[in-house]
Parts: structure tokens; C-alpha cells; sequence
């Protein structure tokens, strides 16, 4: 049975984004609204001081909320446009495939940088990072995933501001699939610019990201700005001058968010917003573990965002099949992303319930039974280490 909210036209989404959302929110985007309208900018003056107070911060201690259009990446990349000086140097902290896309990112750029990596079911090692931070006081800036998505590994944030404030670097930190679910403390942090966007754990629907961050920090490198329509600070100067984005805004996504953010409050904010997903992970793992399926992460990194799973070593398992088959009953999973283990991912995020996972979890035990695949034969791979990298400056 799936919950009484669920739309039964509707499959739900097991996936971090886009993912279900709830049909008022949906429903608020049945306008068409213009740009220059008043009563529209004030709904867009609404979300940013909004998305300021979930952070628990303000605009009186000089932090601004800046919206961007564009997927979250678009926002990732907004900020290394902007907010790297020229002789900058990023290190970037990188357990996963969103870690690596800063990487090639700041490859476009041509920024220097360099790399500390984990394996993909580690957190980083923060004695190395220490190490290197103070063997290289070139590097600048750290940046950094939080809810690695790859695999829903939970980085330290708390232990990598410290080490970053303590080197006189610049924290920038990828909240994408965490921001809305898991408490994120500024000041304890050290964060200094933070990413996430419309479509995660918030419950809007896709079209913009948004980054936040001190006025000063977007405005300190405006001159050398290396993209126009991702720069940041020309961006806080529309707002500041009319309210408005400088070019097309997602008016229909933002009217969305509009709703996805009272509802949000309605629920009881951020700590709220997680014990809901974390019932909802503690429903999903007891309920695939009781099927024979094996989480790759151990529970001491899980976060209760997304869950990867063992594909069974099995000639009967077929991912393919298998989501074809979930799909045809309702439901809809999402690969691996994983370099060195095949998985599948199950998130437990959007507008879902306990209901809703117990239903999925029905569901795989049927498919798992037409198929007749043993989930818990799995393919254990070998997890090669490479630490400090250099990264070449090539795409
Ligand atoms: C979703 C996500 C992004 C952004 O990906 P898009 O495809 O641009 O939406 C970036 N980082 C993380 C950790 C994410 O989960």
C-alpha cells in the first residue's frame, strides 16, 4: 500500500533528484506569472530570505542567498567562476563521483588545484589532508561533497572546516543532497560558501540552484569573474538592484519552491524533515537486508539520503530487467555511479513515506521472485587507494 498522498497516476521516485514531489506543489505552478511583476519578486525576496533562515543565518551578518538557473552544477560551477581569485589553489576533498565533477570543472576553469581522494566507502583522511594543507600554503580554498550521492557516504564537515579554518582557507562545501535533511551548523563548520538546489531535499522541482555565502566572498573576485551568465556576483547585483534575475528566471519551478518551502516549515523544518527520511532509511535497509540485499557502505558513513546496494552476482540478476520491472509496478530506482562495484541506489528523499518504502520493498520482493536471483551473492571488488593527486590541467 502506498501512502494516502501518493498520486496513484504517478510513479514514484526513488531517485535524488529530480524525486517526488507533492501534488501542491505541483499544483502551484499551474500560473504563468511575469518576471517584472511585483508580487513576483517579493516571492522571490520570500525564498532567498527563507533559504537564509533554514541556515540559520542572515543577511544582517552580511550573508546572502543567491539563486541561481541551472541544475546544481550550474551552481557548483558558479561558484569556482567566481569566488577563486586568480592565484587561487583549490583542494579538493573526493570520495565520489560529485567530488570529481568539481575537478573537472576547475579543469575548464583552469584553476590550479590538486586532489585528495578516498575510496568510494571511506571518508577522507584528514591526518593526509592536515599534512598536505600545511606542506602546500599555496592551497586557498577546500572544497568538498557533503552527502556524497554516489553513495550516500556522509563526509566529516565539522572536522574538515576546522582543518580548513585552521590553514586560513576558504571552506566551500557541495550541500546538493543534504541541505533541507541534515543539520548543517555554519559557525561550527566554518562553511563559507554552500550549494544545493530546487531539487533535493527541499521537494521543489528542477530549474535553479543556490548558493550561499558572505556578500564580501561572492563580491572579492567580481573583476576576474570567468563566465558570464554563472557569475555570481553580477547575479547578487540584479537582486540587489530589482529584485530580479538578471536573465529568464524559472518562474514556474520558483512558484514551486514557493509552496515546497512552506510545506517544509509546516512539517517542522530541518529536524523534522529528517526523522522522516531517516524512518524512511531505517525502512528501507531492514526491509532490502530481510531480502538478502547488501548495503555498500557500512553504517557508521551511511547517511540517510541514498542508499547504494550489491547488485547480486547472480546470472538471473539483471539491473536492466530489474528496473524495468520495478517500474512497471510503480516504482523508479537509479543506478550505480560507482567506479569499483557494481550497485544500484535506492534514495529515500522527496515527498515519500514510510508507507511508500514498505510498498518499494513489497515490490523488489516480487520482482526478486519472477526473476529468482539470490541477492545476497555478492561481488566483493578490490578498492585501489591513490591519495594526493596532481591533477594535470587538461580536459
Ligand atoms: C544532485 C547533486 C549535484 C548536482 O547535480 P545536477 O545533475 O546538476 O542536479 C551535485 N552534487 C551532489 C552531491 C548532488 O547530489
Amino acid at each position: 500500500m502506498r501512502s494516502p498522498t501518493a498520486n496513484p497516476a504517478e510513479k514514484l521516485l526513488f531517485t535524488p533528484g529530480p524525486l517526488t514531489t507533492s501534488v501542491t506543489v505541483r499544483q502551484a505552478m499551474l500560473h504563468d506569472v511575469g518576471s517584472w511583476h511585483f508580487d513576483f519578486n517579493d516571492r522571490v525576496r520570500f525564498i532567498r530570505e527563507q533559504l537564509l533562515s533554514i541556515a540559520g543565518l542572515s543577511r544582517a551578518d552580511g550573508w546572502e542567498a543567491v539563486l541561481l538557473q541551472g541544475s546544481g552544477t550550474y551552481g557548483v560551477e558558479s561558484v569556482f567562476a567566481t569566488c577563486i581569485p586568480p592565484d587561487g589553489k583549490v583542494c579538493v576533498v573526493t570520495n565520489g563521483a560529485y567530488g570529481e565533477r568539481m575537478i573537472r570543472i576547475l579543469q575548464h576553469f583552469q584553476i590550479c588545484h590538486v586532489a585528495l581522494r578516498s575510496p568510494e566507502s571511506e571518508p577522507p583522511d584528514l591526518h593526509l589532508l592536515d599534512e598536505r594543507l600545511t606542506a602546500d600554503p599555496d592551497i586557498t580554498h577546500i572544497a568538498a561533497v557533503h552527502c556524497e550521492t554516489t553513495t550516500g557516504l556522509l563526509n566529516p564537515i565539522v572536522e574538515l572546516g576546522r582543518l580548513s579554518r585552521r590553514h586560513g582557507c576558504v571552506f566551500v562545501l557541495d550541500a546538493m543532497s543534504s541541505f533541507g535533511a541534515v543539520p548543517i551548523d555554519f559557525t561550527e563548520s566554518g562553511i563559507d560558501v554552500l550549494i544545493s538546489s530546487a531539487n533535493k531535499c527541499l521537494e521543489g522541482v528542477p530549474g535553479f540552484s543556490f548558493v550561499l555565502a558572505r556578500r564580501e566572498m561572492i563580491l572579492a573576485n567580481e573583476k576576474h569573474a570567468r563566465s558570464l551568465s554563472l557569475n555570481l556576483a553580477d547575479q547578487l547585483r540584479g537582486f540587489d538592484k530589482n529584485g530580479q534575475f538578471r536573465f529568464t528566471p524559472p518562474t514556474h519551478t520558483l512558484l514551486a519552491f514557493e509552496q515546497a518551502l512552506k510545506e517544509f516549515f509546516v512539517e517542522g523544518g530541518v529536524a523534522a524533515r529528517q526523522q522522516r527520511y531517516q524512518a524512511n532509511h531505517a525502512a528501507l535497509i531492514a526491509g532490502m537486508r530481510q531480502l538478502g540485499f547488501k548495503p555498500f557502505l557500512s553504517p557508521d558513513v551511511q547517511g540517510w539520503i541514498i542508499t547504494a546496494f550489491h547488485c547480486p552476482d547472480d546470472l538471473r540478476f539483471r539491473f536492466t530487467d530489474f528496473y524495468q520491472r520495478l517500474s512497471e509496478k510503480g516504482f523508479i530506482i537509479y543506478p550505480g555511479k560507482l567506479t569499483d562495484a557494481e550497485t544500484f541506489r535506492i534514495a529515500n528523499i522527496g515527498h515519500l513515506f514510510e508507507a511508500d518504502i514498505r510498498a518499494l520493498v513489497a515490490a523488489v520482493a516480487d520482482v526478486q521472485h519472477e526473476m529468482g536471483f539470490d541477492a545476497s551473492r555478492i561481488h566483493q571488488a578490490a578498492n585501489p587507494l591513490e591519495c594526493f593527486q596532481a591533477v594535470p590541467l587538461l580536459l
